[in-house]
């Protein structure tokens, strides 16, 4: 159910909604879109496959992202939205992976398994994975894993989806999926699936979209999506669908972006896209705008670096990306770079950390800021990756 402040915001946003679609419709026909709008290889797939493998296309590098061609943007234009400081970057996130015993990672440390998915796949897409000792990473990863077959967030902690699809997700960036029990994770993912096709995070109970999203990610990178139910999955997925279009974390729960990354990110693996409102979904996506170029993660908050990803790749998804200013938001989240020691910030001149320098360096990927790889919007790895996953074996 709804509670009273819940319907006043969405009546709020629906009226602020018809306001930016009025306006934005003028932009339409006035201006056309700065880049070329991003054509979505997730819209229209067949259901429970792989998108890659469907379209029948063998995608190279770069070609499977068809928003490339700003990737090689005029000079004049990179110098008026600002410049990735890439070797600042790349050094931040190896002294953070260095750091064990400071405040910091004594805070994060049951959160270490993100944290090093999060600053790997950022090495990654800046191109510079190869810094790190693999097979350390591999290893240590390998040692997060509970008898129950999922990971926790560091040795010897408690099993948990978020972990687990981190672990999937850091031995993928090594190519390194082959050294896991895929049997035993995969069971342990598909014995969270509640009746309803829900998921919980872990034997505690709580359910939320997030969980969904990651048994579904975690069980295509594994080639293991016929364990679960992904029929009632995507049942329960669209139940979480509101009127304004957007997603929430349990049927009736106000819509919120990350929820939303989830929800169709989910749906874009499935090949069930087609069940959703793409223009309504667009018009909250893009109405997280705000003046300063950045994006907020519901109506009336402030923006967020980390909201660069989880509304953009939601727009690339259902190819509605050119509805924003792309231009802008570059510039917003250049602008909260630490540019002299590395790192990217929530908003600017806010200290940096891994979360937000991820978020940050995989929003520009998805803006195709040149010099950076591509990152695919639904499974969160960089596409060389993902390709790897679905069409090389
Ligand atoms: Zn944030």
């Amino acid at each position: 159910m709804l509670n009273s402040s819940c319907v006043s915001l969405k009546i709020k946003n629906g009226l602020k909604c018809v306001k930016a679609q009025q306006s934005a419709q003028k932009k339409k026909q006035t201006s056309p879109p700065l880049h070329s709008p991003a054509r979505s290889r997730y819209s229209g797939v067949a259901p429970f496959q792989s998108p890659l493998i469907v379209s029948g296309e063998v995608p190279t590098t770069n070609s499977a992202t068809s928003h490339s061609l700003s990737r090689q943007s005029p000079v004049s234009t990179i110098r008026r939205m600002g410049e990735l400081k890439i070797e600042k970057h790349v050094k931040y996130i190896l002294s953070v992976e260095k750091r064990k015993d400071d405040f910091v990672s004594v805070v994060m440390e049951h959160l270490r398994l993100n944290g090093a998915y999060w600053g790997l796949t950022t090495l990654d897409i800046l191109g510079k994975l190869d810094a790190v000792d693999q097979d350390e990473v591999v290893s240590w990863v390998m040692q997060c894993q509970h008898e129950s077959g999922g990971f926790g967030g560091n040795i010897g902690h408690d099993p948990h989806m978020l972990y687990t699809l981190s672990a999937i997700q850091v031995l993928a960036l090594f190519d390194k999926i082959e050294v896991l029990d895929i049997e035993k994770v995969s069971n342990y993912i598909a014995g969270l699936q509640n009746d309803d096709g829900s998921f919980s995070g872990d034997m505690w109970g709580e359910v939320d979209t997030r969980f969904s999203y990651i048994a579904i990610c975690s069980l295509a990178i594994l080639h293991q999506l016929d364990k679960i139910n992904v029929e009632r999955a995507v049942k329960y997925i669209l139940s979480c669908q509101n009127l304004d279009g957007g997603f929430g974390c349990t049927p009736g729960a106000e819509s919120h972006a990350g929820q939303n990354f989830c929800c169709v990110g989910a749906l874009a693996i499935t090949g069930s896209l087609h069940h959703v409102d793409k223009d309504l979904l667009g018009w909250w996506l893009c109405e997280r705008q705000v003046k300063s170029g950045g994006l907020n993660g519901r109506p009336e908050k402030l923006p967020d670096v980390c909201y660069s990803w989880w509304v953009l790749s939601c727009l690339i998804m259902i190819d509605r990306v050119h509805w924003i200013d792309n231009e802008k938001l570059v510039k917003f989240i250049l602008d909260c770079q630490d540019k002299e020691n590395g790192g990217i910030s929530d908003r600017p001149d806010d200290a940096v950390d891994v979360f937000h320098t991820y978020f940050g360096v995989a929003g520009l990927s998805l803006l195709e800021y040149p010099g950076l790889k591509a990152i695919d919007p639904a499974y969160a790895l960089p596409v060389e990756v993902v390709d790897r996953i679905f069409v090389s074996k």
